[in-house]
């Protein structure tokens, strides 16, 4: 078989890495939600559609005979390290030092007017390999912050870029053999641009994966945790009670007649009031307090180390201060009241049962009038407010 020519090995070597960029900007751009933009993309876009123009300018070099009266992939390929600096430090919200390291980069690209190619080489490989560095700090401090393997793959290339690129110039100062330097340096920046490229795909996978796994936790119209994501989010506080002997109380809250709001006002007016008492039942009780909506006009509060008298407080004042202050839809004024059931124990508890607990409670409440606060004390269970209607 006849030897493969130098032509098309760069003419393979630009169509392989121009169907990896492809495939992968059209699967990112695929992922992308406009309702939840990834972060960098604009920028990592710039860097790779660069990438592919610097490699095609290499391809003409290598494969032409076309003069050309500057280095054009020497410039092409410090300015792309730059940009997959800003690239990271704008998916990981970082812009220190992007002024500093972009003048930097000016006089790198100019040094290509006055260098021969040799010493242009050098400054072109430590340039690279410089902007290289940053990048995988950055992607190195936002894989750490976010768990994600993706921006580690990209620490990877910037390692490769640190320990390769010495190689090379060593290679050519100290041994004289520009042309194997050459080879290794455009070996490594080769590896290193295909790791980004899967590093950055990989990165918004994961992404994609930690929101797929959030929005599976959330409920959409109040943003408080469902029930799925309650027991989650209590994992590490109820084993803590468990071990501590520490008090845990829950209050179930219902909105009453809630089907007669929807009759009279309509749904959309009932989705703002069930969003309305979300968000004061966020705010009502402390840090540690866990809120989730468990049904459809259904909340439930989780209150660690919170004792039955505690936990009936903050229902009463749960109840009084919803009952006291119509809530506004639409500019207008919408009388809304809730019943409660509170339920508690100590040490070790059984979450589902308590808040079966707290539910027979809470009809309790219903069946004394609604508007009411009950409570369950280890059975039997007592209204626990002779309540004075609001
Ligand atoms: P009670 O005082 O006994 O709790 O009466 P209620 O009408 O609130 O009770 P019921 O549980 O029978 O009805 C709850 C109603 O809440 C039925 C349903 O149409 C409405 N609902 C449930 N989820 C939503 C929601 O997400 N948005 C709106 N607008 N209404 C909802
Ligand atoms: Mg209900
Ligand atoms: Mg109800």
């Amino acid at each position: 078989m006849d030897q493969i020519s130098l032509e098309n090995w760069v003419v393979m070597h630009l169509g392989l890495i121009f169907m990896i960029t492809c495939a992968q900007v059209l699967v990112v751009y695929a992922l992308s939600d406009a309702s939840n933009p990834t972060p960098g993309l604009g920028m990592y876009t710039v860097y790779f559609m660069a990438a592919l123009l610097g490699w095609l300018a290499f391809a003409l070099q290598q494969g032409s005979d076309i003069p050309m009266a500057v280095d054009v992939p020497s410039v092409a390929s410090i300015l792309n390290s730059y940009i997959l600096f800003l690239a990271a430090g704008q998916r990981a919200g970082i812009d220190t030092g992007r002024f500093l390291l972009g003048l930097i980069c000016l006089f790198s690209c100019l040094s290509v007017f006055f260098l021969p190619p040799q010493q242009m080489f050098a400054v072109q490989m430590g340039t690279a390999s410089f902007f290289f560095a940053g990048t995988g700090l950055l992607c190195g401090w936002r894989s750490w912050n976010k768990h994600n393997v993706g921006d580690a793959i990209m620490v990877i290339a910037a390692l490769l870029m640190a320990v390769g690129i010495p190689l090379a110039i060593y290679q050519w100062l100290s041994l004289g053999n520009y042309l194997q330097a050459q080879a290794v340096a455009f070996g490594v920046y080769s590896c290193a641009y295909v790791l980004v490229v899967i590093g950055f795909l990989a990165s918004v996978l994961v992404e994609y994966q930690q929101n797929l796994s959030h929005l599976a936790t959330v409920d959409p119209l109040t943003r408080l945790l469902n029930h799925r994501g309650l027991e989650q989010a209590l994992h590490i506080t109820l084993a803590h009670a468990a071990r501590q002997q520490l008090p845990t109380a829950v209050i179930m809250v219902d909105i009453d007649h809630f089907k007669e709001v929807n009759d009279n006002f309509g749904h959309e007016a009932g989705d703002q009031i069930i969003s309305q008492i979300a968000q004061y039942l966020q705010s009502a009780g402390r840090a540690s307090d866990v809120v989730a909506r468990i049904g459809g006009e259904e909340f439930l509060l989780v209150l660690p180390h919170t004792d039955p008298d505690g936990a009936r407080l903050l229902a009463e004042s749960i109840r009084k201060h919803i009952a006291e202050r119509p809530l506004v839809v639409n500019q207008q004024s919408i009388p809304v009241t809730v019943s409660l059931g509170v339920a508690s124990a100590v040490g070790e508890i059984d979450l589902d049962n308590l808040c079966r607990e707290a539910d027979r409670a809470m009809h309790l409440a219903k069946r004394g009038g609604r508007n009411q606060v009950a409570s369950v004390e280890h059975n039997p269970i007592h209204l626990s407010t002779k309540v004075s209607q609001a």
